[in-house]
Formats: structure tokens, sequence, C-alpha cells
């Protein structure tokens, strides 16, 4: 009989950029769960990346701190090598680090538009083609890139952030695209309103837009990414999952 899942999971980590809180913080913690030794990235947080690998550590896993600024384009190679030498090849690379800068296009000026670009699209593109190579020379390999609902569909005030989420979903189909045959699988969450500090204020009227009439919870989407990560989603590339309590449906 046919094996379900044609590829199984080789010797190496997880890296998860942004995982000192929030959505990455739960998608560290899922992965070690799943059996991943895991990379865990942060920007300044120290204390929360270390609660996260303390986490990990606590419940019998295996996770180790990196940091670094994903705008600086010298940063990929630095936190992809900090990672290998200490859990290996890295097999599962979560593109989670994300900001906002918000405000109306007539006033946003470029400092705010090019920083997020820089970082929420231009950090996830280095880091993944830093990544792709050691991933296609193991024939195995999952991408998996955090954009936004507002990525897919407007919300004012957000054109900086919408255009760099948007832009990951273009990246995510392409490079999809161009290592299927490798074993490599390349997907996005979209995720909607998710109670984060990213999210601290969501007025009361844009939480009733929502069908569910709740935020949902960074282990909701932790857990789809996971599942995106294992070897149960090898068929699934290309794709983007939207998990917003039916916002964009
Ligand atoms: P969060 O709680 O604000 O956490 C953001 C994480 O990204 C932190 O770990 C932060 O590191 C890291 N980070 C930010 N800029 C960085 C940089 N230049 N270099 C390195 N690390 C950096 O945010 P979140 O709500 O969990 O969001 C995580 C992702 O989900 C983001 O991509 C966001 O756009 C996306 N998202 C969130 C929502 C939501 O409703 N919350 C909805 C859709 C999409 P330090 O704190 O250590 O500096």
């Amino acid at each position: 009989m046919a094996r379900a899942f044609p590829t199984e999971r080789p010797e190496g980590c997880a890296l998860v950029t942004g995982a000192s809180k929030g959505i990455g913080a739960a998608t560290a913690i899922a992965l070690a769960a799943d059996g991943w030794a895991v990379g865990v990235h942060y920007g300044r947080d120290a204390a929360g990346a270390q609660a996260t690998v303390d986490a990990i550590t606590e419940a019998g896993g295996r996770a180790f701190a990196v940091s670094g600024d994903v705008a600086d384009p010298a940063a990929p190679d630095a936190i992809l090598s900090a990672v290998e030498a200490e859990l290996g090849t890295v097999l599962a690379l979560i593109n989670n680090a994300g900001i906002t800068d918000d405000g109306l296009a007539m006033q946003l000026d470029d400092d705010a538009f090019d920083r997020v670009i820089a970082t929420n699209l231009g950090g996830a593109f280095r880091l993944t083609r830093r990544a792709l190579g050691p991933m296609v020379r193991a024939r195995y390999g999952r991408v998996v890139n955090v954009a936004s609902v507002v990525g897919l569909n407007a919300n004012a005030g957000q054109s900086n952030y919408a255009a760099s989420k948007a832009g990951l979903v273009g990246l995510t189909k392409t490079i999809a695209a161009e290592v299927a045959r490798r074993g490599v699988t390349v997907n996005a969450v979209a995720p909607g309103f998710i109670a984060t500090d990213m999210t601290t204020d969501i007025p009361e009227g844009q939480l009733g837009a929502i069908p569910a009439r709740r935020p949902g919870t960074p282990d909701e989407v932790a857990a789809c990414i996971a599942f995106l990560a294992s070897d149960a989603a090898a068929y699934v590339t290309g794709s983007v999952l939207t998990v917003d309590g039916g916002l964009s449906a």
C-alpha cells in the first residue's frame, strides 16, 4: 500500500523569527511539541525569547535563542549560521517577525514605508533565500510566511503593512513553484485580528465585523503553522491559509 506521506523529516530543526512573544512564541512552542528542535529568534526582547526557550525545555524539548534585526541584510546569514551550529540544518523556517507603522498614505513618510517593507518582506525574502539551499540539498523543507488578511483585503491606514503582506503572498506562491520538485513547500498563513502586543487597541466596532465575534489567539495561528510545517502537509504548497474567524470570507 502507498505510504500516506512520501517524505519523512530528516535530521534538522525549525527556526521561528520573532519568537519572543505573540504568534512567534506560540509557534515555537507548538513546533517543539511536534518534535522539532527550535531556533527561537528575537529582535530586542531577550527576556521574552528566554521565556519561550524555557517553556520548550521545561516540556522536554530543545531550543536555542538567537537575535538579529531581520531588516538588516547581513542578519539572515548570521542567524541561520548560529542556529545551524547549535541545532543542525534548518528544515523549517517560519518567517513571523513583523511590525506595523500605520498612517494614511497621504501622510505616510518614506521611513515608515521603507522600514515596514524591509522588516516584513525584505527580511522574509533574505532568510528564505539563505535557508533554501540546505533544504533543497536535504530534499525536504518547510517555509511558512506569516502574512495577514490585510495583504488580501483593504484596511485603511495600513498601505505599507498591506504592501508588505501582499508581497509576502506573491513571494510565497512564486518560491513554492520554484522549489516544489525538491520536496520543499512554501505556504503562508493570513491571520485576522489576533490578541497580541501588536493589537492591544482593536476598536470594538472592528471586532463586531468578525463572524466569530472574537479575536483569535496566538495558539490558534500556531496550530495552523505547525500543520503546514508537518509531514502531513507534504502536498500543500503555494497556499495561503486564512486564520481569521471568517473575517475575509
Ligand atoms: P508582536 O507580538 O508584536 O511580536 C513581533 C515579533 O517580531 C517580536 O518577537 C519582535 O521581536 C519581532 N520583530 C519585529 N521587528 C523585528 C526586527 N526588525 N528584527 C527582529 N525581530 C523583529 O506581533 P504578533 O502580533 O505576534 O505578530 C507576529 C506576526 O504576525 C507579524 O508578522 C504580524 O504582522 C503578523 N500578524 C499579526 C496579526 C495580529 O492581529 N496580531 C494579524 C495578522 C498578522 P522583539 O520583540 O524581540 O524585538
